[in-house]
């Protein structure tokens, strides 16, 4: 398997070149040469592997032999023995049409501990083949940031440096982030706002000659492998909902911030899984909904929510879906980005627009209707959605259709997002690995957002 970029100007590469470049080259995304192709033999065969073996099968299409099966067998069970539920992503019912996708079970409880814990072990793993440090620089908004750190903490040829917005962090995830204290984690806490750490994030990496100086490497959702990671609970989830009925197509609906993890449902679907259809949930960020729905891409006034992990604007994965919507058209893509560079918006054709409307339904969540989702689903079925997965499900909700198989992502555990919560006076019991950072020592060094202040605290712990 051969990796390429969606604006066609980066030679094509291996999986592990592919992971360490992160954003291609030519500023676009890079995408398998190739999907792979899956008979209805192969997922068949696939309905009663665990969640490991089915990660195993569909890494090693994409890995090649790049890493050797036993070995990538290894880093896949590493990766998800660290899960409390031996389902890894249990699906729970919670009606005749509608089931919970439970993606939270990891070590920070949110979804991106799946693609995380992952990248982690893939990273320690080229470190130790190739005998080289990765220093991983990455800016967060909460949830990415603690999984990130989680996944490469105490790991040997990794450093770890994260910048979050001091105090704008959901209290639980800061403590995630700030009481672990291997060596090899930097937290800093940046006196500003989540867009100034990820614009001092793509200053430093623009810097190129710093950038190789110290070896840098990205984490965010634009790196494949996170991607590739995030298929895998696709398959698993549709598998135990149609058990009985392999014929049998399924909606996902999936609340959705840089277009990352309903990718990966795209890309699920483009490998022959039978979904019906992708549900995509916006918060009142909602530049996805009004892309689905007029065909527009122009990013609207940040508006903060009661989903912060969805208060995105300018989806990072987007150009990937693009590519395949253009027909893998690399010229099509990069002239449709360097329009949106320069006229900040996107419009396309009324017939790409059906297309759109073929791949995706989507309905963008206003904040007091994902608290009323939250109150709803609590008193009627005793469960608790936090409220990036209460998105989800309102969506749902408006846009399945009757007598059909709807699975909603949880995307996140709610006693991450306990401040919205309590908002409905539901009062709920911390998991005991979270109650337990409350009594924990916090390290993390709060700096003012210029970039020579973090070059600065860089140079110190590189
Ligand atoms: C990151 C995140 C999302 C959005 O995922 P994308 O891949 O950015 O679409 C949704 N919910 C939670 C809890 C998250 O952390």
């Amino acid at each position: 398997m051969e990796y390429i970029s969606t604006r066609g100007k980066v030679e094509p590469i291996g999986f592990i070149d592919a992971i360490l470049m992160g954003l291609a080259d030519d500023g676009g995304l890079l995408v398998p040469k190739h999907i792979p192709q899956l008979s209805a033999d192969t997922l068949q065969k696939w309905q009663k592997l665990s969640y490991s073996e089915l990660a195993l099968e569909i890494f090693s299409l994409y890995v090649n032999n790049e890493i050797p099966r036993d070995e990538l067998k290894q880093l896949v069970d590493d990766s998800y023995a660290t899960f409390r539920d031996d389902a890894v992503t249990p699906v729970k019912r919670l009606n005749d049409g509608t089931y919970v996708l439970e993606l939270f079970h990891g070590p920070t409880f949110a979804f991106k501990d799946i693609a995380l814990q992952f990248l982690g072990n893939l990273y320690s793993y080229v470190s130790r083949k190739t005998n080289s440090i990765i220093h991983i620089l990455g800016a967060t908004s909460g949830d990415t940031g603690a999984s990130a750190i989680e996944g490469v903490r105490g790991k040997e040829g990794i450093r770890i440096c994260i910048l979050h917005p001091h105090g704008k962090v959901s209290k639980v995830q800061e403590l995630q982030m700030t009481t672990v204290d291997d060596a090899n984690v930097l937290n800093l806490s940046v006196d500003g706002t989540f867009d100034d750490c990820q614009r001092i994030i793509k200053e430093l990496f623009a810097d190129v000659e710093f950038k190789h100086r110290y070896h840098l490497r990205a984490i965010n959702s634009i790196n494949i492998a996170r991607i590739l990671a995030q298929t895998v609970y696709y398959f698993y989830a549709y598998f135990q909902v149609v058990n009985s009925n392999p014929a049998e197509k399924v909606t996902f609906s999936v609340p959705t911030g840089n277009f990352g993890d309903i990718f990966a449902g795209y890309l699920a679907q483009k490998m022959g899984l039978p979904i019906h259809k992708l549900i995509l949930a916006t918060n009142e960020n909602n530049i996805l909904e009004r892309f689905v729905k007029e065909g527009v891409y122009q990013p609207g006034a940040f508006r903060g929510t009661y989903s912060p992990s969805m208060d995105i604007q300018v989806a990072s994965n987007f150009e990937r879906y693009l590519f395949y919507l253009y027909g893998e058209d690399a010229q099509a893509v990069s002239a449709i980005m360097d329009q949106f560079k320069a006229e900040g918006r996107i419009v396309i054709a009324a017939d790409k627009l059906q297309a759109v409307q073929s791949d995706f339904a989507a309905y963008g969540v206003q904040n007091e209707e994902c608290l009323d989702t939250i109150s709803e689903y609590y008193e009627k079925y005793a469960y608790l959605l936090d409220p990036h997965t209460a998105c989800g499900v309102a969506a749902a909700d408006k846009l399945a259709v009757d007598g059909e198989v709807t699975v909603a992502l949880s995307t996140a555990h709610p006693a991450k997002f306990d401040e919205s919560i309590r908002l409905r006076s539901i009062e709920q019991t911390y998991p005991q690995q979270i109650q337990a950072l409350f009594d924990k020592p916090q390290f993390q060094t709060i700096v003012g957002g210029t970039n020579d202040e973090i070059k600065d605290q860089l140079v110190k712990f590189f």
